[in-house]
Parts: C-alpha cells; structure tokens; sequence
C-alpha cells in the first residue's frame, strides 16, 4: 500500500490554478492512496518583484508598487468544500489541514489561523529570503539570480532552523531542501554532503522538538538526508506530493517509500499515519 498524502493542494491555494480538491479526491481513490491532507497555503510574506511583467494574470491584482500580497485563505469556503469531498468519498480518509509559511515571522497571524482552523495537519515551510539589498523579501527561488547557489541553500537552512527554534505550533517540516527544485543547470551540481552541518542543524532541532520530517517528492528528498534525520533521533516521517493539481498526489511515492525504507524508516500501525523508525 502506498503511503498517505499529507501535502496536497487545491483550488484553495492561491497559486494552484489548475488546483480540484473533487478531482484529487477521485485520483487518491483512483490510486489507492490510504488518506490525503489538504494543506492548503496560508503565506504571510509580501514579495517585492523584481520584474512585475512576467507576474501571472491572475496575480495582478494582488500587486502594487511591485510587492505582491498573498491572499489570505478563504477558512470557510475551504472547509465547506472539504466537507462537501467527505461526504462524497466515504472511502478516503481526507484531513483538512495548512502550510504555514515562516510563521516565526508571523506568529500572531498564524496562531489566529490555526485556532480558528482547528486543522488535522499542520506542516510548516520556508518559502522566502530576504532580498539582494535587504529592503524586503522575495520568493527563494529569485535569489539564484543574485546569489551562488550554496549560499541560498545555506541561507534558507538557517532560516529553517530559527523557524523550527521559534515556533512550535506545527507538526510537520516541510519541503527542507525547497530550494533545490531550483538549482542552476550549470555550474556545480548539488550534492547534500557539502552541506551536512547546515542540514544536521535543522534535523537536530526537529528531532528535539518531537517534529516529522516530510519526504517532500517535487524533488525527492534523498536518502542520505533521511539517513541524517535518523541518526539526529528523528523518530516520524510524512510523505508529501506537494501536488498542486489533480493528477499529482502520490506522485513518487513508491520510489520514495523504498528510500525511506532504505533509511531505517518502517509504516507506522495505521495506514494513514507517518513512517516511525524501524
Ligand atoms: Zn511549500
Ligand atoms: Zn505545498
């Protein structure tokens, strides 16, 4: 059996245009999946743009004097939906559920969101740097522009690890290598081992706090991290599609389950649960 989704999103997330939570839904069942998590974005940070030309269309309303605002979350429509999808697909175990981004920089915010959401799956991210002359932010990816790549790898590292020391009100740890979805074609290829310590930092401060790691499959965490994470104490893992349309949940995760199995990680008693260590 495959392991569960808990990290999809639909067209509650603000940068999932082609986003269905009833058509994902049919495509978990489709696979099998046992449970899938809709973590819906919940971003706090304003980007400034470098270059607002090439902003979507459907964003440009959300733009002004080149910083884009990321829309709140719709809570209720979002949760009218999901209860909509349960009632349909008896057979699914659907969790509601949030990505909260940085919410060490926005702790009153985020912890006003959770209350009110009261969600099954709370996973938490980094998805912003600060920008080249430090005025504002701007989404990680865009430093690869002004930056070496080591250096914006390390950079959102350590921005994880202050994350993970600041605020506690989450479960999962998101996407911890993100950045490498974005890694230059040329120059040097990424390679985990010339950034061990900075990884280990993180993975030591999760395993602290009791937290899952996510097996994040955009770019499929690899086993030399989940090794780290093992060795660091790290007792759960949760797999994560990161799916942002329909045909994405459980996308990977048969090649991911066995690298996770390769770390030392095993299913847990309830097929909708996380990996525990073996
Ligand atoms: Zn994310
Ligand atoms: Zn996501």
């Amino acid at each position: 059996m495959l392991p569960s989704d808990g990290h999809v999103h639909s067209e509650w997330s603000w940068d999932a245009f082609e986003g269905s939570m009833e058509s994902t839904c049919r495509r978990a069942v489709a696979l099998g999946l046992p449970s899938v998590a809709f973590t819906e974005h919940a971003d706090f940070t304003a980007w400034t743009l470098g270059n607002t030309d090439q902003v979507p269309a459907q964003w440009r309303e959300l733009v002004s004097g080149g910083v884009l605002v990321p829309p709140a979350l719709d809570l209720d429509g979002y949760l009218a939906c999901l209860e909509a999808c349960r009632a349909r697909h008896s057979e699914l175990r659907i969790l509601s559920g949030v990505e909260l981004s940085e919410p060490h920089w926005h702790t009153a915010r985020a912890t006003a969101l959770l209350g009110a959401g009261r969600f099954e799956r709370v996973l938490a991210s980094v998805h912003s740097a600060p920008t080249a002359d430090g005025s504002g932010f701007t989404e990680v990816s865009a430093r690869f522009g002004d930056q070496e790549p080591g250096e914006v790898l390390r950079g959102y590292l350590a921005e994880t690890a202050r994350l993970v020391a600041e605020f506690d009100a989450f479960e999962v740890l998101a996407h911890l290598d993100y950045p490498v979805r974005y890694w230059p074609k040329t120059g040097a290829p990424y390679d985990p081992l010339d950034f061990q310590e900075e990884y280990r930092h993180v993975l030591r401060g999760l395993a602290a706090s009791g937290k899952v790691l996510e097996l994040n499959t955009r770019v499929p965490l690899g086993r030399q991290v989940l090794e780290w994470w093992y060795e660091e104490g790290g007792r759960a893992l949760a797999f994560g599609s990161d799916a942002h349309d329909p045909g994405g949940p459980g996308r990977g995760f048969r090649a991911a389950a066995r690298t996770a199995r390769a770390a030392g990680f095993r299913p847990g008693r309830d097929p909708w649960g996380f990996w525990c260590r073996g």
